[in-house]
């Protein structure tokens, strides 16, 4: 079955709101066959993040992302990318649709990132990568 990376970023560990997610994940029918939690480094941030290195708000993210500690979870299932992509809503939580985890549970903090709670892959190939980055 497709796999994907699924992060709980360290807003949604914060928020003790990761069970909440992995319940989300599991109720769609979806396997959760790694769970990993650890405080990310800005070596492995910058490998993950390289494709918006440059941005305005790769420091801002970065920074928030080695803030605290992130839940790594590798989820498996037919179509589990697109998928997962659907059940977290877009990026922008305050725009993101109800019944989203975004849209349910995250809103803006008027912050330079979007602190949105999870992070998934958007490509088999990004899946692969990701992976061998978070669960290495
Ligand atoms: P993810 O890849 O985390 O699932 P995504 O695909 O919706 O989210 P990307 O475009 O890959 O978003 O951006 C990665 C992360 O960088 C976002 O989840 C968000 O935290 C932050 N980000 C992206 N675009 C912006 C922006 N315009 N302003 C502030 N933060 C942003």
């Amino acid at each position: 079955a497709e796999q994907t990376l699924i992060l709980v970023k360290p807003d949604g560990v914060a928020r003790g709101l990761t069970g909440e997610i992995l319940r989300r994940i599991e109720a769609k029918g979806y396997a959760v066959t790694g769970l990993r939690m650890l405080s990310a480094d800005r070596e492995l941030l910058a490998a993950h993040y390289a494709e918006h290195a440059g941005k305005p708000f790769y420091e801002p993210l970065i920074d928030f992302m080695s803030s605290g500690p992130t839940v790594a979870i590798r989820a498996e299932g037919d179509r589990v990318i697109e998928g997962f992509r659907s059940l977290a809503g877009t990026t922008d939580p305050t725009a993101a649709a109800p019944g989203t985890i975004r849209g349910d549970l995250g809103r803006d903090w008027g912050l330079k990132v979007q602190q949105n709670l999870v992070h998934g892959s958007d490509s088999p190939e990004s899946a692969a990568r990701e992976l061998a980055l978070w669960f290495a």
